[in-house]
């Protein structure tokens, strides 16, 4: 089966790393029998907005929903806004969760070789934040209330629908995982700020309700404020986390500091027809257009679809495709190949050389 991918590269660096993520993909598709992609590119973002006086043209939009997946870079620039005050990029990528109804934001936060992060052992970090990434204080987005240029509002929106299938998803992510570093239970934390708000005692109730269904994966809650400590001083203690929608934003790129920072860090916005895989991080406008990106998050973030797409089509290609990327990658940097961020000398497209070449030999050994 031919899987079309919906191809947007964005802003920024957003160009640089797709065309790296797509180079692997390539490759991988041309080692293992039975991968077939086909990239459909597609125009977007902030500059296509600075130039046309839209964020994208309908075929984006349209492509988008009818392929079998969305591959994406990054987008925005701080000087590019809408007329209210915000930035352009979030008017597409907020409204594209909306849209596609992708709830569940996956950003998997593990260790990769040569990395340094926050804890010397390397091994004290397993975890996966599932960000809620349709409601909470993103609900009003593009709305809000503003009165007399002086005061504004944006609400925090909890829905009962809403809790109940992110908490889900995380659940059911746990039991496909090996548990926590400290002792291998499989945990789920709900991060919340039950204490204050009515909204979030709310969501740590419905959250409850459903760990209840759940009796083979332990289960716990965590004030955010003190839990942002935490996760940087016990990482271990963590599997699954999920949380609301603004405080999954933050703690995620928080998180993404213990292994080596943003460039190592993945995610894809899951829902239950449509998925887009993105790194977590943003078009990076101060080092756009030097090839000095790390492109790691983005091929991670293309694993993930080659994932996904293997469960939704059970495709067992597609499972050994997404297994071969991911040991190309520890490959790649186990040699010492790096980016600059992590210390290598690395321009991006050479390491997306480097991985590419991985995956051809690794594949080749593989299929002898
Ligand atoms: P950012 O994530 O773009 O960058 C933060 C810092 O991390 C920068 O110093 C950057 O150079 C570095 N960095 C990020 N990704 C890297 C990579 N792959 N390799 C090496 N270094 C990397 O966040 P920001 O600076 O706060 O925002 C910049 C722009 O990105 C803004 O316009 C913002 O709105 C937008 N943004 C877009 C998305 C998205 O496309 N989903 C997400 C967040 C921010
Ligand atoms: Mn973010």
């Amino acid at each position: 089966m031919t899987y079309e991918i919906a191809t947007l590269r964005g802003d920024g660096i957003g160009p640089e790393i797709v065309d790296e993520a797509v180079k692997v993909l390539r490759a991988v598709a041309e080692v293992v029998p039975g991968v077939d992609l086909e990239f459909t590119l597609l125009e977007g973002g902030a500059d296509y907005y600075a130039a046309h006086g839209e964020l994208a043209p309908a075929t984006t939009w349209k492509t988008m929903e009818s392929a079998h997946a969305i591959l994406f870079g990054s987008m925005g620039h701080p000087d590019i806004r809408m007329p209210d005050g915000t930035e352009a990029q979030g008017h597409f990528i907020v409204n594209a969760r909306k849209k596609f109804g992708l709830y569940a934001g996956v950003r998997p936060i593990k260790f990769y070789p040569g990395a340094k992060g926050l804890d010397p052992s390397q091994k004290q970090v397993d975890l996966v934040l599932v960000r809620e990434s349709t409601e909470g204080l993103f609900a009003s987005f593009g709305g809000g209330a503003e009165i007399t240029g002086e005061v504004y509002a944006d609400t925090m929106i909890i829905t009962r629908k809403g809790t109940e299938r992110v908490a889900r998803y995380a659940f059911e992510l746990a039991r496909t995982r090996n548990g926590r570093p400290r002792d291998g239970a499989r945990h789920v934390t709900c991060v919340d700020k039950a204490n204050i708000f009515r909204s979030l005692a709310f969501f740590r109730e419905v959250y409850d309700g459903v760990a209840a269904g759940y009796p083979d994966i332990s289960s716990d809650h965590a004030l955010v404020d003190s839990f942002a400590m935490l996760l940087m001083q016990h990482p271990e203690r963590y599997d699954v986390l999920v949380t609301e929608n603004m405080f999954g934003d933050i703690l995620s790129d928080l998180a993404a500091a213990l292994v080596g920072g943003l460039g190592l860090a993945p995610s894809g916005d899951i829902g239950d027809d449509h998925a887009m895989f993105q790194p977590a991080h943003g078009s990076a406008p101060d080092i756009a257009g030097q090839d000095r990106a790390n492109p790691v998050a983005t091929i991670l973030s293309a694993r993930m679809m080659l994932d996904w797409l293997a469960r939704r089509h059970d495709d067992d290609a597609l499972r050994a495709a997404a297994d071969l990327l991911e040991r190309s990658v520890v490959a790649t940097m186990e040699s010492g190949a790096l980016t600059v961020d992590l210390g290598g000398t690395l321009p991006c497209s050479r390491f997306g050389d480097a991985v590419a070449a991985t995956v051809r030999e690794l594949g080749a050994e593989t299929g002898r």
